[in-house]
């Protein structure tokens, strides 16, 4: 099994460090940070798609103004997951499962892109999302990037316990290392995705948090993404609670999990190398180039 830490999105929003607390100019830099994984019998597996070539083509189509202006997504094919499938020597057709942290539009707007691909999700999740009811909903889930996905698999509250987290389960046709751990507060179809590598374990917590330093042991995150939290959350004592328990698991040298978000820069370069044998000499580092 081999994984790549891909970025397929980039948000620029007004407000430089007041959204992600280093960008030394009047803009942010916040990624989609989606995960493809080299299986050795199920083929390439995508976790989170983030923004996809039909977004590309038909921005305004497909996502609301409201989120283009706000986060200042820069639209580019060279970011999606498509093109960067391709780009590692694969085609389209190799990807044969997404599994989808949640279906908000920065997550799910690549997923036509790949389609014969099986779509794993929380039951709960697709019900939310094709019900769209309110201001936020109708917004954050765009039926336009999913309605031609027709291999769909929903999964119920049901499964083991995994580091004190509760429903914790396989996935149908995946190998047993990838697992779906509901973390439901920023959505109530919210999950992480661990997969276990020879390294120890990989949580993509997904949107369950934004900032690097809300997993240290003294929580702090900027003050444009505790907004941005706020505003997106449908339920903020099981969010909050969900935040404390990856942070105790993030600062428990036994537990051998390796934790990230979907939008964090500094967590994907970190990873990135990581995964190419590159391994920083801080762990607080910031990113030394702009996501350009
Ligand atoms: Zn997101």
């Amino acid at each position: 099994m081999r994984i790549h830490h891909l970025n397929c999105g980039c948000m620029c929003p007004v407000g430089g460090r007041f959204w992600d607390g280093v960008s030394r100019g009047i803009t942010g830099q916040l990624v989609c940070h989606c995960l493809l994984v080299e299986t050795d019998r199920n083929g390439l597996v995508l976790v989170d798609t983030g923004f996809g070539s039909r977004d590309v083509e038909d921005p305004y189509g497909r996502i609301s103004p409201l989120f283009l202006h706000v986060n200042r997504i820069r639209l580019e094919h060279r970011y999606t997951a498509l093109e960067q499938v391709k780009s590692l020597g694969f085609s389209p057709r190799d990807v044969r499962h997404i599994v989808l942290t949640h279906l908000d539009f920065d997550h799910a707007g690549g997923l036509e892109d790949f389609p014969g691909a099986t779509v794993h999700v929380l039951r709960a999740e697709a019900e939310e999302a094709e019900v769209r009811q309110g201001f936020i909903h109708q917004r954050r889930y765009r039926p336009e990037q999913w309605d031609e996905v027709r291999d769909w698999r929903f999964y119920d509250p049901s499964g083991e316990s995994w580091f004190g987290f509760s429903f914790v389960r396989d996935l149908e046709g995946l190998p047993p290392e990838i697992l779906m751990v509901p973390l439901p507060g920023h959505t109530m179809g919210h999950a992480g995705i661990a997969i276990d590598t020879p390294e120890g374990w990989l949580l993509n917590a997904g949107d369950a948090y934004f900032h690097r330093h809300e997993m240290d042991e003294e929580p702090s995150c900027t003050p444009g993404l505790l907004a941005y939290q706020r505003m997106m959350e449908e339920n903020r004592s099981m969010r909050l609670r969900n935040q404390d328990r990856l942070r105790a698991l993030a600062n428990d040298p036994s537990g051998n999990v390796r934790i990230f978000c979907s939008h964090d820069p500094v967590e994907l370069e970190a990873l990135q190398r990581l995964s190419t044998g590159w391994r920083p000499l801080r762990s607080d580092y910031v990113p030394s180039r702009h996501y350009s």
